[in-house]
Parts: structure tokens; sequence; C-alpha cells
């Protein structure tokens, strides 16, 4: 799975397999609808398209691999009468 940002003109590859884990198997459109631009945060120059590298195309080729997920726990306080 290739992604594409017009704006920055990075170009990511993904293990589908990664993807379907991270946000289900949506298909390339659900794919893009959950992405950002890491630099800008809009999706607005983003394409995400299915593609399989040939055997020439994997030499070099890197990757960005699912290497896990953090929950993030988020504390709220607030502040009240003693007691
Ligand atoms: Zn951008």
């Amino acid at each position: 799975m290739e992604s594409k940002e017009a704006h920055t003109g990075s170009r990511r590859v993904y293990d589908p397999g990664d993807l379907k884990q991270l946000v289900g198997d949506v298909g390339t459109e659900g794919v893009r609808n959950r992405m950002r631009c890491e630099k800008c945060g809009s999706q607005q120059w983003l394409s995400v398209e299915f593609w399989i590298p040939t055997a020439q195309e994997l030499e070099g080729l890197t990757v960005r691999r699912l290497v896990g997920t953090r929950m993030i726990r988020k504390v709220i306080l607030r502040d009240g009468p003693a007691g």
C-alpha cells in the first residue's frame, strides 16, 4: 500500500497487513480517510493506492512497519472541596 502526499512530496509504503491491523479492512479510501499529512495535518493532498512492488522495486524499498500501538492515558483533574 502506498501513500503519496502531493503537498510535501512524501511517499510512504505500508504493509497492507499492518494497515488492516490499524484501521481494519477498509480499503484504500478508508485508509485515506484515516491518514493525515505529518506536516500540515491535512488530507487534502493525500492519495492512497494499493500497489504491489515488483522484485526490482522491492530492492532498497523502505516500508513503514507497524511496531506497536500505544494507548495514551489521559489524566483529568478537577479542583473540589476537601472531604
Ligand atoms: Zn501536507
